[in-house]
């Protein structure tokens, strides 16, 4: 099959790579129709080579049809239309049972520290093929795969649910805003957007989406988000108190992705570690990283 691979700094390419079969019972393969591409790609893309392979296929937003299951895959059967989500978690571990997938204790990469495995992402994380791929093995398929009507609507009604939208779910969740409240949102991409909608949809009473960009304020506006451009005032935190009678943001949501443009510490910071030897560069790396996902524990999107 063809699938997207990594191959080195900044360098990724289609390549042929051998089609994905069961391997566990527990497995299903996926013929991959849809894949969204994240800002997470990015960190792999640009700063966490260290921890990749050169033909690592790529990829952790997929959907796709059924095309094969293994012995033990549930109640998933071939045909069925499916998203993926990008953790595999097991279902029926100590952390699964409490809610707590990204933590599941049957894929955890144990050997690293981490939590539960993700498709397409690093050695951290499993070093599982990932979905930007003809075809996706899906571990633990009797749990992870949602099943959606396949009802001729197109795949975008359903592919952010593998990633973008329980993200933001979980974002607007740990910002707890109060009812009627306001809520901030730094950054209207993917995340951005859909934490905003979320935020709306959940009850909060006004939400304020931070962005450069103009179309990403259109989009938001659109949706009955209020916005405001940091390039066009001199103080963000004070527009946002003129906006909300002197008293500010009941909460906040950093929907901002670590390579964000106009972050120059950070694109430094990065430039700086992407040119170590990996040695080096991988425990700095980590480090930083680690941080970063302490203020979010659902990785990989920001
Ligand atoms: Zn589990
Ligand atoms: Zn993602």
């Amino acid at each position: 099959m063809r699938a997207l691979t990594w191959q080195g700094r900044e360098k990724v390419s289609v390549e042929d790579v051998p089609d994905p079969r069961i391997e566990q019972p527990t497995d299903a393969v996926v013929r991959v129709t849809s894949t969204a591409i994240c800002g997470s790609d990015l960190h792999l893309y640009g700063v966490l080579g260290m921890f990749l392979d050169a033909g690592d296929v790529l990829g952790h937003e997929a959907m796709g049809v059924v095309e094969e299951v293994g012995s033990e895959a549930g109640n998933l059967r071939v045909g069925d239309r499916v998203v993926i989500p990008f953790n595999i978690a097991c279902g029926h571990c100590w952390m699964c049972e409490r809610g707590l997938q990204t933590q599941c204790e049957t894929t955890q990469v144990r050997s690293q520290d981490k939590g539960a495995a993700l498709f397409g992402y690093t050695k951290l994380y499993g070093q599982v093929p990932g979905g930007q791929a003809q075809y996706l093995r899906v571990p633990q398929a009797q749990y992870g795969p949602v099943v959606v009507p396949d009802d001729g609507s197109p795949d975008e009604r359903y592919l952010y649910l593998s990633d973008v939208l329980p993200t933001a779910w979980q974002a607007v969740e740990y910002a707890d805003v109060p009812p009627g409240g306001t809520v901030v949102v730094l950054g209207l991409g993917p995340i951005g957007q859909m934490s905003a909608r979320i935020a709306l949809h959940r009850g909060a009473s006004r939400v304020v989406g931070v962005d450069l960009v103009p179309e990403r304020r259109a989009m938001a506006e659109r949706h009955g988000v209020e916005t405001l451009d940091p390039s066009a005032v001199d103080d963000l935190a004070a527009a946002v108190r003129d906006l909300t009678s002197g008293r500010g943001a009941d909460s906040v949501i950093d929907a901002v992705g670590m390579e964000a443009h106009g972050s120059p510490l950070a694109e430094a910071t990065q430039k700086v570690v992407g040119v170590l030897p990996d040695a080096i560069a991988a425990p700095l790396t980590e480090r930083a990283a680690s941080r970063a996902s302490t203020a979010a524990p659902r990785t990989p999107c920001r």
